[in-house]
């Protein structure tokens, strides 16, 4: 049986047509999200792409949305999204008006969790949390099993935990929340206000990004490497950050294991080993004995393979 996920992140959009029997890739598609873009036109777009990736559209089960931000108790509506900028929003149902196909919706993250669970890394494992460090950061939350919901469907949201009260403002309206620290579109946006500030050593510093849009994780680490004092900094608050945020989470949950992804942990994998040791250092030490910290094992395909497999079930 064939459904189609899409990943409506931070900056792009990923579709890709899921045999949700295997939890297999059989074709993807992405592109990039315009500024500023509405619901309607997002739809649009989305219809259009729709038609370049299926041949036989009635072999399809339907169409699952996974959106990163808070999503309403019955499943179809945006409440908020940070990086859209948009409140409640009746995805489903447009989508559903657009296509004619059954449409689905669940969190992003709460998607890679349940993809790691049923094909993945997490196979087996009742109790685990999913953490992705993409432009933000989200996570999927499992406790016996179950996805953690919480009573209003915005359990999980680690990235709007502060740990620095009064800190960077964040996009969420307060100060100082995790991802302010160690998400990428904050690091980025760090690393090009101080860029436009200061000078910098030109002879030292190989790559000098030009335009916030060239700055990357990986061009961080490299600054940082070549010696340059704002990306060093930048970078140890970010590792930091991410290893305190995490550790919390471990004394909390107590899970059997930490997966790790998005766009962050792709271009920066040792971040995971810096996450290790923060949580033996201080995470709660019975639990800090048990977990094992390891990287997504479907990558940034996680996301649309578990909300494929979905299928409008919203007892997961
Ligand atoms: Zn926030």
């Amino acid at each position: 049986m064939l459904a189609i996920g899409i990943d409506i992140g931070g900056s792009k959009i990923r579709m890709g047509v899921i045999d949700v029997g295997e939890g297999r890739v059989l074709k993807t598609i992405e592109w990039h999200i315009r500024k500023g873009v509405n619901p309607e036109e997002l739809v649009e777009e989305i219809a259009l792409k729709l038609r370049q990736v299926i041949e036989k559209p009635k072999d399809l089960k339907g169409i699952g949305i996974a959106a990163a931000g808070q999503i309403a108790i019955d499943r179809k509506e945006i409440i908020f999204s940070p990086n859209l900028a948009w409140h409640n929003v009746s995805l489903v149902e447009m989508l559903k008006q657009k296509t004619g196909y059954e449409v689905w919706m669940e969190n992003d993250v709460r998607s890679a969790a349940i993809g790691e669970m049923r094909f993945g890394v997490a196979k087996g494992i009742s109790d685990f949390i999913v953490i992705f460090v993409g432009t933000g950061i989200g996570s999927g939350i499992v406790v016996d099993g179950k996805l953690l919901r919480g009573v209003s469907n915005t359990a999980g949201e680690v990235g709007h935990t502060i740990l620095q009260p009064g800190g960077y403002p964040c996009s969420c309206g307060n100060r100082g929340c995790f991802e302010t620290y160690s998400g990428g579109s904050y690091l980025s946006k760090k690393l090009w206000d101080r860029i436009k500030t200061k000078r910098i050593n030109k002879n030292k510093i190989k790559k000098i990004p030009s335009d916030i849009n060239e700055i990357n994780v990986s061009l961080i680490q490299d600054m940082a490497k070549d010696g340059d004092e704002s990306a060093i900094e930048i970078w140890e608050e970010a590792k930091f950050f991410l290893g305190i945020g995490i550790a919390n989470l471990v004394s909390i949950f107590n899970p059997e294991m930490i997966i790790l992804g998005g766009g962050v942990i792709e271009h920066a994998p040792s971040l995971i080993e810096d996450v290790k040791i923060a949580i033996k250092r201080d995470s709660v030490p019975a639990s800090a004995k048990m977990v094992k910290v390891v990287r997504s094992s479907l990558g940034a395909y996680a996301t649309i393979i578990g909300v494929a497999s979905l299928g409008g079930n919203i007892d997961i």
